[in-house]
Formats: structure tokens, C-alpha cells, sequence
């Protein structure tokens, strides 16, 4: 049976952060991916100059000086020019991290590999097992890693994406 010390099960931006922080490790590590294409997500990309500062690169994201509120007939526009905001694509953040993750040997990402089950020392994709000493859920807001845990989750969110 293949083997890893950890697998990373999701290449969303904490899948991808928490590899990089295992990058140069002694640690063999693997990401699964279920989708073929990295931050092919719904999501607004917003974010805080401060968010913006952590990536520490031109990263192509927009700046935004000013909020627009509309609350009832009133139109509010909002100068956040001391904390501008911006949207970056996820496509471009998952790209800029995935290419972090090129210069370590130790790290293996695997696109179209859904993860179909969990077992207590193994994952299956593609109906083969792959053994792990470690397992992290980075799969999302419906992780199946929280769901083998029975970890519960009692706040749920509604988003609108359009
Ligand atoms: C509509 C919408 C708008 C949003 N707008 C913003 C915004 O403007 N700014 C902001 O900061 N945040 C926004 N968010 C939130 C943001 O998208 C999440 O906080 C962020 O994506 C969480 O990152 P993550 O790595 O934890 O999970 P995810 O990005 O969800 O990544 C999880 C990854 O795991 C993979 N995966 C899941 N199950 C499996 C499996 N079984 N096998 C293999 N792979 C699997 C998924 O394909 C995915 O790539 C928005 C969310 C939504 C829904």
C-alpha cells in the first residue's frame, strides 16, 4: 500500500498553507484534491490589507477605496481608503500557493483524487487505500474528515454568490 506520513485532504487555502509549513520537513506529505482545477471555488476573493500584506507578493488583486451601502432609499458611500479592501481570483491565490509548494521535495499535491473514504490509518481514492500516520481536514465546510471525527457543528452560514 502507498504510503505518507501525512495526508492533507483539500488544496483549498488552508490545505495549501498547512503543506507549505510542512515544506523541507521530514515529513512525506501528500494533498488531495478532488477537483481537477486548485480554487475553483464560489467566492468573493475580499480581502483585508492585511491579508493582502501576508501573501508578501503581487498577487494581481483589485484595491478597492471605497464601500457603496445601500440601506432602504439611501445610498452610502464609504470612504475605506485608510483600510482599502481587495478581491483577488481564488484561481491566481490557489496558483501563487501551489507554485510556493514547488521547491519542496517532500510535498506531493494529486488533483482529481476525491477521497471516498476514511479509515482509522488510510484514505481511499480511486478504490486504492493510501496509509497516513497523520490525516489533516482542510476539505471545507463539509468536511468528511470532520464528519469521520463526529466532530458537530451547530452554526451553520447561508451564502449568496452571483
Ligand atoms: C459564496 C462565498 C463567498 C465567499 N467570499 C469570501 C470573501 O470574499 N473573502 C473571504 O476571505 N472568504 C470568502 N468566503 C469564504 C472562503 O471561501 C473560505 O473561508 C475558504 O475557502 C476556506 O478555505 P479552506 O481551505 O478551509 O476550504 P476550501 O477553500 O473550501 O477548500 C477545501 C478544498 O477541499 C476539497 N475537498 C473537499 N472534499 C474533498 C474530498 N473528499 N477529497 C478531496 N478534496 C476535497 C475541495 O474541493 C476544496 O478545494 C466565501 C465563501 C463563499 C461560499
Amino acid at each position: 500500500m502507498e504510503s505518507f506520513d501525512v495526508i492533507i485532504i483539500g488544496a483549498g487555502p488552508a490545505g495549501l498553507k498547512c503543506a507549505e509549513t510542512l515544506g523541507n520537513s521530514n515529513k512525506k506529505v501528500l494533498v488531495l484534491e478532488r477537483n481537477s482545477k486548485i480554487g475553483s471555488k464560489p467566492c468573493g476573493g475580499l480581502m483585508t490589507t492585511q491579508g493582502i500584506n501576508y501573501l508578501k507578493q503581487d498577487v494581481g488583486a483589485e484595491k478597492f477605496n471605497h464601500v457603496f451601502m445601500n440601506v432602504a432609499d439611501k445610498k452610502n458611500k464609504i470612504d475605506i481608503r485608510k483600510n482599502p479592501l481587495y478581491t483577488i481570483n481564488r484561481i491566481d491565490l490557489g496558483q501563487f500557493q501551489v507554485t510556493k509548494l514547488n521547491k519542496f521535495q517532500n510535498i506531493v499535491i494529486r488533483k482529481d483524487s476525491p477521497v471516498k473514504k476514511i479509515e482509522k490509518n488510510y484514505v481511499v481514492v480511486h478504490d486504492k487505500k493510501i496509509k497516513f500516520d497523520y490525516l489533516v481536514g482542510a476539505d471545507g465546510s463539509s468536511s468528511m474528515v470532520r464528519r469521520y471525527l463526529k466532530v458537530k457543528t451547530n452554526k451553520v452560514g447561508v451564502a449568496f454568490y452571483s
